[in-house]
């Protein structure tokens, strides 16, 4: 196998072993325990060709900047908690695009970023 093919590939199993999204830290990190020679340019480039591909989706998120997850899910929105610092998909969507909207505009697309304290760092907080 090239060496190329094999970094690729780690970098697919990092997201099949990882189901949240993603920084390129969290690639590095995660990629490096598959391939000990994983450096930041390759993660970068990479991620790229597999975003070019439809592989995966680029989300550019307020408070943790760029994160990558697989573009097949399902339409969902991230958590953000504020104590952890990580990104906790949620189940679905709530938000009624042709409600939220005055009469004459067409939704397209949409993307919601909620924050706050997630289930396990609430839980310590009351210790
Ligand atoms: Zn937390
Ligand atoms: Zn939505």
């Amino acid at each position: 196998m090239q060496r190329n093919t094999a970094q690729k590939k780690a970098i697919e199993t990092v997201f099949q072993k990882h189901e949240q999204a993603l920084r390129v830290d969290d690639v590095l990190t995660y990629g490096r325990e598959l391939v000990s020679t994983l450096n930041q340019a390759t993660v970068y480039r990479n991620l790229k060709i597999l975003v070019e591909q439809g592989w995966l989706k680029r989300i550019s998120h307020p408070t943790l900047g760029i994160l990558y997850e697989r573009a097949e899910k399902r339409h969902h929105h991230h958590f953000h908690c504020r104590e952890c610092n990580r990104a906790f998909e949620l189940p679905g969507c709530v938000l009624k695009e042709e409600q939220a909207v005055p009469d004459g505009f067409v939704v397209e697309e949409h993307e919601i970023f909620l924050s706050g304290v997630c289930p396990s760092c609430s839980q310590e907080d009351h210790k």
